[in-house]
């Protein structure tokens, strides 16, 4: 949110004790005591402690690493949570990934906060033996950048030392609103320190996550794209199921498309990571105030309704993509039958099949479908130029969402669901098929393609 407020010089003598009280742990060595935690908010001093006690205490499951500087030369902290001891789910397939970042806007730190105890709250699960944080993270990769803006925070002003709004500062229609919304994007796309971290973070060590949320201070309300057009997403279904179940059982917070929730804004972080990264994404503003450095309510009860909000957009990220399982794959001379059930909560289009030989080359592919979110699909596909070959096999070929940025995955069909009308001239298939899709089965994902 935008401030047009100035300060008084309460805070500043709140942030000389903020900076004093900071110096003083350092020396001591030991992360902000309770009760300052949980009333006082985060200066780079004590979130640098904290977050490394964490990596000191928790190495089983947490990894801190550096991913960059600010401007001014402070570390960019990302926090890895999850049940490093395995790699995958006890499936075999990929823990799910989730992103979060806060601090874009460095004066509204109960937004940062958010990120604080969302990190706070899985670490001390964790270590109090939480059942269902554990079973969380021996399935889930929690990805959590606090304090993005550590020069902004400190100073407890919106921009970063350059003046730079940091969430207008994204590729993705960068300075690109109506003049009448005026705002200070900066010089170029990404020609800020810390937003340029923050892109390579996403390109490189999260390009796959399924849901990616930002943390500001503002209107209470969550946004989803876009910020620069007043139109609805391409994947509304997903963000309005989202919204249904969070305001029919969890929080009455108002969720909404950011461009008319909140005004039209242009390269924001939210909009890049719909936009060209292809995550569900919300900004998540939590409360109206953005001009104090505590809070006289523990920030935990305070921020209690919103941490039960997080906690269920962590634990369902499984269902925020589309999940194809083929049911049944009839082929016919001239059509493929196919039942294709989607267990996810977004909806897909350009999927298609694939059928490989045992070179790995497809020699075929069926025109392209869509499939509903929670939805059961009985598609009728052209089958007349297919010829089926001796140890051939099949695949699915989809993206995770509708936005066109979305990952792609290619995810292999039970043979037992293949059936084959026998007919003159398609072929006779042969045990030997099925061994291998036995064995492709085994291995489960083939593996994924950028298109
Ligand atoms: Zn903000």
């Amino acid at each position: 949110m935008q401030t047009g407020m100035s300060r008084a010089i309460v805070v500043i003598v709140l942030a000389s004790l903020s900076l004093s009280s900071a110096s003083t742990m350092v020396s001591a060595q030991i992360s902000q005591p309770d009760i300052i935690q949980e009333h006082w908010y985060h200066s780079y001093a004590t979130l640098t402690l904290d977050v490394n006690d964490w990596a000191d205490n928790n190495p089983d499951i947490v990894n801190l690493l550096s991913v960059g500087q600010s401007e001014l030369g402070r570390e960019l902290w990302v926090l890895q949570i999850s049940d490093w001891s395995v790699e995958n789910k006890s499936d075999g397939s990929e823990k799910d990934v989730v992103f979060i970042d806060g601090g874009h806007h460095g004066n509204e730190h109960l937004g940062t906060e958010l990120a604080f105890i969302t990190a706070e709250y899985y670490i001390e699960g964790w270590s109090d033996g939480d059942q269902e944080v554990i079973e969380i993270l021996q399935n889930t990769e929690l990805h959590i950048l606090i304090m993005l803006n550590p020069d902004g925070n400190d100073l407890d002003t919106r921009w970063n030392i350059n003046q730079v709004d940091l969430n207008r500062n994204y590729d993705h229609f960068w300075n690109n609103c109506p003049p009448n919304n005026p705002t200070q994007p900066g010089s170029g796309p990404f020609s800020e320190s810390e937003t340029l971290a923050n892109s390579i973070y996403m390109n490189d060590v999260v390009p796959d996550a399924d849901l990616y949320i930002t943390m500001h201070t503002g209107v209470w309300i969550m946004l989803y794209p876009w910020g620069r057009w007043p139109d609805q997403p391409s994947d509304w279904e997903l963000f309005h199921h989202m919204r249904e179940d969070i305001n029919d059982n969890i929080s009455d917070i108002p969720i909404r498309n950011a461009n008319q929730g909140l005004y039209p804004n242009c390269g924001t972080s939210r909009d890049y990571g719909y936009g060209v990264m292809g995550y569900p994404t919300f900004t998540f503003e939590t409360d109206d105030e953005q001009f104090l450095l505590g809070t006289v309510e523990a920030l935990s009860d305070r921020l209690d309704e919103e941490m039960d909000v997080m906690k269920y957009l962590i634990k369902n990220v499984w269902y925020w993509r589309a999940r194809l399982v083929v049911e049944d794959l009839e082929i016919g001379e001239n059509e493929i039958i196919a039942r294709v059930v989607n267990h996810g909560h977004a909806s897909t289009s350009n999927a298609t099949f694939h059928y490989y030989n045992t070179q790995g080359e497809v020699i075929w592919h069926s025109e392209n479908f869509g499939v509903n979110a929670t939805n059961e699909s009985i598609l009728s596909l052209d089958s007349r130029n297919l010829s089926l070959i001796e140890d051939g096999y099949w695949s699915i070929h989809y993206q995770k969402r509708v936005i066109d940025a979305s990952q792609w995955v290619e995810e292999s069909i039970n043979n037992s669901k293949i059936v084959v009308k026998s007919s003159e001239g398609k072929f006779t298939p042969t045990p030997s098929i099925s061994i291998l899709l036995v064995a492709l089965i085994a291995a489960s994902i083939i593996g994924r393609k950028e298109e």
